[in-house]
């Protein structure tokens, strides 16, 4: 292929790639934007391998990792849960990451350029650059992934003095950047690359662990971003065109999404990345002596009263979160819906903007069951209506319900946006047992007089109060 198709068909992936952006904006379009970014990337895969810096010996070794790589992704796709996409999601980031860091390394090895004066040290701003981002977006993308999955503890790692080692941290690395610059021969510079990549590598994992557990949703869109950043940094070291814009998209819709994230948690960006946050009073279990603190008594009901309740009722919000993504429970939802709506009922669904382990994850979610997008509201458009609502039902969610984000000052969450369903005549909450949600703090809603607990599995529990509704 010669140079000018390759460079259209670059072009044309570029411009797919846009598009499946904006289609990805919008539950009702998405499907078309995957289906754009997926020919979009068969164009960018097509138009580099058969494109005129790859020769014959190489394109052998490309088929190979293509294979391989295909294949595990293929792999991957198929066995993931919907429940651990996000994981998923952050090992991939960590991908990026690491790709980063190897082409770096291998560009510099590579001394075939011949590249003299600015150009040589362009080249060699944009290897240190493309490291830096890289191995930071590696190992902060491997912690998130052990925090998401729960190996690593929630609970923000705050070391003594924890900025100024982060700002040693970055002189550090200015100053062995001119060491590496200064380097007459690979061979020197070798080294404070090196040390550079181990402090870089340090840092990310230092990043990620001291943030805590009601941030992560910034620090999953901040990772996303700084994938793109690297992978951008990778195109400029492979002075490869479209791999740079591909990458400045990923990295700033990532960081668009970081800052819409910061202010659906009403946190300052910078504070978020400083880290802290969860970090005030201890959380606590339910069922410790010492969580005694929410007054009255959790009551619980049974699903053929909580069946009685939705049929009583004129209008019932429905608040899903992680707990319904777990039980699977979308496609049971949305048959108690549609029953619910043939019977007059008004339902209505709520969505919190961090609700389950990613972005949209219940968007996600109840688009796959079918649900009708004009009955699910973002929590702006809703947060004012829980007083009129009879019911609100709560399915598997509990920190983006919590009252103490706005009544206690010293809660881990105080200042987090929540959906207020103690607001409605009557709450129900919907999960297994007392135990506390992903920022481990306990709940008040659940010991609220106007609120009761439907104990269970929520598929269980669904299946039988559809069972109750339809009898
Ligand atoms: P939470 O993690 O706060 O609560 C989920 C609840 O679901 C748990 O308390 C659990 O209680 C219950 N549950 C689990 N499995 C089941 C089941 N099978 N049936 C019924 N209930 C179940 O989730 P929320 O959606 O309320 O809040 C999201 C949290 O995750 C926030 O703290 C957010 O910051 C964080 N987060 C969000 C990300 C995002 O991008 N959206 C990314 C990373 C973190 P029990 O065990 O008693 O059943």
């Amino acid at each position: 292929m010669s140079q000018s198709l390759a460079t259209v068909a670059y072009l044309g992936a570029a411009i797919l790639f846009i598009l499946s952006l904006g289609g990805l904006s919008n539950p009702e379009t998405s499907r078309r934007g995957n289906l754009f970014g997926m020919v979009g990337m068969a164009l960018a895969v097509l138009a580099t391998v058969f494109g005129p810096h790859v020769g014959q010996s190489g394109i052998a070794w490309i088929v190979m990792a293509l294979v391989l790589g295909g294949g595990i992704g293929l792999y991957a796709a198929k066995v993931v849960k919907m429940t651990q996409m996000p994981e998923l999601v952050a090992l991939m980031h960590s991908l990026v990451g690491l790709a980063a860091c190897l082409v770096g390394f291998a560009s510099y090895a590579d001394t075939s350029h011949q590249l003299q004066g600015a150009e040589k040290i362009i080249h060699e701003v944009e290897i240190y650059i493309g490291i830096l981002i890289g191995a930071v977006t590696f190992s902060g993308s491997l912690i998130a992934f052990g925090k998401l999955k729960g190996t690593i503890g929630g609970k923000p790692l705050l070391l003594p003095a924890r900025h100024w080692l982060n700002l040693l941290a970055l002189l550090v690395v200015v100053w062995f950047g001119r060491e590496f610059l200064r380097a007459d021969t690979v061979e020197q510079g070798m080294l404070p690359l090196a040390v550079m990549t181990v402090i870089a590598l340090l840092f990310g994992i230092h990043m990620v662990m001291a943030i805590g557990g009601a941030d992560m949703p910034v620090v999953v869109s901040m990772l996303n971003s700084y994938s793109g950043w690297a992978a951008a940094a990778t195109g400029f070291m492979l002075s490869n065109d479209l791999l740079i814009v591909t990458g400045a998209l990923v990295g700033s819709s990532g960081a668009i999404l970081s800052y819409i994230m910061c202010q659906a948690m009403n946190r300052n960006f910078i504070s978020v990345i400083a880290g802290g946050f969860g970090a005030g009073a201890p959380a606590k279990k339910s069922g410790d002596a010492a969580a005694a603190e929410p007054q009255g008594e959790a009551v619980p009901v049974s699903a053929s009263d909580t069946a009685a309740m939705l049929r009583d009722a004129k209008s019932v919000i429905i608040v899903p979160g992680y707990g319904m993504a777990v039980a699977q429970a979308q496609h049971t939802v949305n048959d108690i819906t549609r029953t619910l709506r043939e019977q007059g009922v008004d339902v209505r669904f709520a969505i919190h903007p961090v609700a389950g382990r990613m972005p949209g994850h219940m968007n996600v979610l109840l688009a796959e069951a079918k649900l009708p997008y004009d009955i699910v509201m973002e929590m702006d458009e809703i947060n004012e209506d829980f007083p009129q609502a009879d019911v609100a039902m709560v399915i598997g969610a509990n920190d983006i319900v919590n009252p103490a984000a706005q009544d206690d000052p010293d809660s881990p969450i105080a200042g987090m946006p929540v959906l207020e369903v103690w607001k409605a005549k009557q709450s129900i909450v919907m999960k297994r047992s007392m135990a506390s949600g992903y920022a481990g703090v306990d709940n008040p809603l659940f010991y609220k007089d106007n609120n009761r607990m439907l104990f269970g599995d929520a598929k269980k529990m669904l299946d039988e109060v559809l069972a109750a509704l339809k009898r």
